[in-house]
């Protein structure tokens, strides 16, 4: 028996959309709740599945298009209680492609349009090259987060949207304004992989943190010793593009 107290993580399409160590994500999380004392519990919701709107913490991987092709049709299934969690200031974190179907649609390089949920109010349009490699952005919540890209979507932020970051090394969002991301609520959308979450323990803090809130009513964060996080980081930032 444990007296520890439960926060359920649901995670997204892993059979579908989980790509470029998305996975980290979920491990990371998973540990960083235990040395917070929680007892985390797992969740996955694959297309077809019944949607469990009892959980703490949502994340979202990137994916192909042809994975984001295959999901939004079940994606939409769900918006509805998507939209309600994301309204009542559930965490959520999504990468790339995931980032992608949360706003309001992604038109292919095909000129196919995947139509999203609109929880974020963003667009993107396939662009002509790919945007790849190492990326480093500057948060004034979050200090400097790294990452790596790699999409050909280019993504426009709509009214009265915060990015999550601005660029300092690499692309972002798209080639023209440097912006990262998008923050709504307590949604963080981005583009970085990595895997994103080891490497920047803030956002797990912060997603942790808010679950616990709204769950329990407080949030008691455990001293962690992040010395070996401290040394992947600098040797993160020192990467060239
Ligand atoms: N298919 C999308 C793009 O290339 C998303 C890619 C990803 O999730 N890494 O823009």
């Amino acid at each position: 028996m444990t007296d520890r107290l439960k926060l359920r993580i649901l995670q997204l399409y892993p059979d579908d959309m989980n790509i470029y160590g998305d996975r980290g994500n979920l491990l990371a999380l998973d540990r960083r709740l235990r040395q917070h004392g929680f007892e985390p519990e797992i969740i996955n919701h694959n297309v077809g599945d019944k949607f469990n709107k009892d959980v703490d913490i949502i994340i979202g991987g990137g994916g192909q298009d042809s994975g984001q092709e295959k999901i939004q049709e079940d994606l939409k299934y769900i918006s509805n209680k998507l939209k309600i969690l994301a309204e009542n200031g559930t965490p959520m974190l999504v990468i790339c492609g995931m980032y992608q179907l949360f706003g309001n649609q992604f038109i292919t390089s095909q000129s196919k349009t995947i139509e999203g949920i609109g929880i974020l109010n963003i667009e993107t349009i396939a662009g002509n090259e790919r945007l790849i490699g190492n990326i480093k952005i500057t948060s004034d919540k979050f200090g400097d987060i790294i990452g790596y890209e790699n999409h050909s979507g280019q993504t426009y932020l709509g009214e009265n949207t915060e990015p999550l970051g601005y660029v300092t090394l690499g692309e972002g969002n798209n080639l023209h304004d440097k912006s990262e991301g998008a923050l709504y609520k307590n949604i963080i959308g981005t583009y970085l992989h990595g895997s994103l979450l080891p490497k920047n323990p803030r956002i797990t803090d912060f997603l942790i943190q808010q679950a616990a809130i709204n769950r329990y009513g407080k949030f008691i964060p455990a001293e962690i010793n992040d010395g070996l996080i401290e040394k992947a980081r600098v040797s993160a930032m020192s990467r060239p593009r």
